[in-house]
C-alpha cells in the first residue's frame, strides 16, 4: 500500500468555506525524508491544507494521500503515520510534561513496553528532560513548542506536519527548533509553515509558495530565485561617488540599479549594491569597468543571492489585486468548521 517514493501526495485539492476558496485546486508531492516549507501570506490556505492532510478537516474535493493511503477514507490509519503540531499548539495546561507525553503515547498506541524509553528519548532530543515534571501551563512558550514537537515525533511517524512551529520564539529557541527539524531530514517527511523566510531557506529542501489557495511557486530556493528573480546583485565597497560608479558601469547594462546601503567609513569607503537585469556572472566585467575608472577605488566585490523575501514578494504580487474581493466575500461566509482551538486527535 505504501507509495514507494512519496509519503505525501495531494491532487487537485479544494476546500471551500462558504464563498471563500481557502484551498483552490492544489497538487504537490513530498518525497520520503524531504523537508518542505509552506510559505504564503496570512489567509493563503496553509493551515487549511495541513488540517486536510492530517485528517483534521475534510476537503471539499480532491485527494490527499499519506504513505499511499487516502486520508478521507482512512483517517484513523493515517493518524498513526503522522505527527501533527497545529497552529498555536493547543496543550492541556494542567498536565505535567511527562504525564502528557505518556497520555499521548497511549493514544498513539505505542507498545506499552517501549513507551518509557521512547518518552525519555524524545524529551532528551527536545531538551525537555529537566522540565519533565513541570506543569505545562507554567512553561515558557519555547518549552511548550518543544512539548508540541516531542509529541509530533513521539510515535516515529513517517510524516510530520508543523504549523508555524517557531512563532513567538526568541532567536535562541528558533535556532534550537530549526536544528531539531533539520535533524529529521532523510528520516521523516516534514512539512512546516513559517513566516520566517530565512528559517525556511535554512531547513527546507523545497519550498511551496501558496497565495489565495493556489500554488504560485514551487522548487528549491535556488530554482525559485531563477524563475522569479531576473536580476543579479553585487555588493561592493567603493571609494568614489555613485555618479562616477554609474558612469563606469554604463557599458555593462543600460538599466542597472546602483544604491548605497551603508555610509562611508573613516577611510571613505561606502557599501553599495548593484542590481543588473538578467541572471549572469558579471564579476569579471565589473572588475574591468572599475579598474578602468581612476575616480573609483574598489575594496571588495561580492555576488549576493536575492533574499527569499524578494522571491516571496514576486510570487505573491501577481494575485494581490484579487485580495479585496476575497476579503469582501469572506466577511459574508462563516463556517461551523472552526477547529482552531481543539486538540488534535491521536496524530
Ligand atoms: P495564516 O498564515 O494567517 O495562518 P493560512 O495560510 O494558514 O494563514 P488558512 O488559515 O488556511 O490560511 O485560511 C485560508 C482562508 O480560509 C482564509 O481566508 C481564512 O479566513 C479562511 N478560513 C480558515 N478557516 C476557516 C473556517 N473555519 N471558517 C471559515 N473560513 C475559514
Amino acid at each position: 500500500m505504501d507509495s514507494p517514493e512519496h509519503t505525501i501526495e495531494v491532487e487537485k485539492l479544494y476546500k471551500r468555506y462558504g464563498k471563500v476558496e481557502a484551498v483552490n485546486g492544489i497538487s504537490f508531492k513530498v518525497a520520503k525524508g524531504q523537508i518542505v516549507g509552506f510559505l504564503g501570506p496570512n489567509g493563503a490556505g496553509k493551515s487549511t491544507t495541513m488540517k486536510i492532510l492530517t485528517g483534521y478537516s475534510r476537503a471539499t474535493s480532491g485527494i490527499a494521500r499519506i504513505c499511499g493511503i487516502p486520508v478521507a477514507c482512512h483517517a484513523h490509519e493515517i493518524k498513526r503515520r503522522i505527527g501533527y503540531m497545529p497552529e498555536n499548539n493547543p496543550l492541556p495546561l494542567e498536565l505535567r510534561v511527562r504525564e502528557y507525553l505518556k497520555w499521548r503515547a497511549r493514544l498513539k498506541e505505542l507498545p506499552f513496553r517501549h513507551r518509557g524509553k521512547r518518552i525519555d528519548e524524545v524529551m532528551e532530543r527536545c531538551d525537555l528532560t529537566r522540565a519533565q515534571d513541570r506543569i505545562i501551563g507554567k512553561l515558557s512558550k519555547g518549552f511548550r513548542q518543544r512539548v508540541g514537537i516531542a509529541d509530533a515525533i513521539l510515535a516515529h511517524p513517517e510524516v510530520i506536519i508543523m504549523d508555524e512551529p517557531t512563532i513567538g520564539l526568541d532567536p535562541h529557541q528558533v535556532i534550537m527548533i530549526r536544528d531539531l527539524i533539520s535533524s529529521l531530514q532523510g528520516k521523516m517527511s516534514v512539512i512546516i509553515s513559517s513566516h520566517i523566510l530565512s528559517e525556511i531557506e535554512m531547513t527546507c529542501d523545497e519550498v511551496i509558495i501558496i497565495n489565495h489557495g493556489k500554488i504560485v511557486g514551487q522548487g528549491t530556493p535556488q530554482e525559485l530565485r531563477e524563475s522569479f528573480i531576473n536580476s543579479t546583485i553585487y555588493e561592493l565597497e567603493i571609494n568614489g561617488s555613485l555618479a562616477d560608479l554609474r558612469q563606469s558601469l554604463k557599458t555593462l547594462a543600460a538599466n542597472l540599479d546602483v544604491d548605497k546601503f551603508e555610509e562611508a567609513d573613516e577611510r571613505g569607503f561606502s557599501k553599495v549594491t548593484i542590481r543588473i537585469p538578467g541572471n549572469h556572472d558579471y564579476g569579471e566585467m565589473l572588475f574591468s569597468c572599475l579598474s578602468d575608472n581612476p575616480l573609483i577605488r574598489a575594496r571588495s566585490l561580492r555576488k549576493r543571492q536575492a533574499p527569499l523575501e524578494d522571491v516571496f514578494l514576486a510570487a505573491t504580487r501577481r494575485s494581490w489585486e484579487t485580495l479585496d474581493t476575497d476579503l469582501a466575500e469572506h466577511s459574508e461566509s462563516e463556517d461551523s468548521d472552526s477547529e482552531k482551538t481543539e486538540m488534535p486527535a491521536a496524530n
